[in-house]
């Protein structure tokens, strides 16, 4: 893994963003707030340590639950970041938004399957969990 396939940024490029330490797999995840905030499933990258941001002041941070905030672009409306509000460095990116989407591999598991609209499917055979398991397995950890 070179330091590109850390990197990434928002469209207009006003948000440029590090991860730091391990880069997880890709999860979707097909709730209604993912679907809501982005238009479609939200396909999203952890980093083991968190995220460095360039610009901190051009993030617009929405709280979408009681548990998670949702971060954008103020100028361009990327969304870029989705993390608890009780632990800032549980923070995962935007798959589109890292500079090297064509380096990221298979995706590792899709969440919330059960809230899936019916008219669009994904091709891999990565698990698939229903919210109820999925929030199982949280409080499990
Ligand atoms: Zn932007
Ligand atoms: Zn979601």
């Amino acid at each position: 893994m070179n330091q590109q396939d850390k990197t990434g940024q928002c469209l207009c490029g006003a948000v440029k963003y590090e991860g730091l330490g391990k880069r997880g797999r890709v999860h979707v995840c097909h709730c209604g707030d993912c679907i809501g905030w982005t238009g479609g499933p939200l396909m999203a990258v952890q980093f083991a340590q968190g995220v460095a941001v360039s610009d901190p002041a051009a993030v617009n941070w929405y709280k979408s639950s009681a548990r998670a905030e949702r971060g954008s672009c103020k100028i361009c409306g990327s969304a870029l970041f989705w993390r608890l509000r009780s632990d800032h460095n549980m923070v995962a990116v935007t798959a589109g938004s890292l500079d090297r989407i064509d380096a990221l591999g298979a995706i590792e598991e899709h969440i919330y399957i059960d809230k899936k609209p019916p008219w669009y499917e994904f091709s891999d055979d990565a698990p698939r969990l229903t919210g109820a398991e999925f929030f199982a397995r949280l409080q499990e950890q």
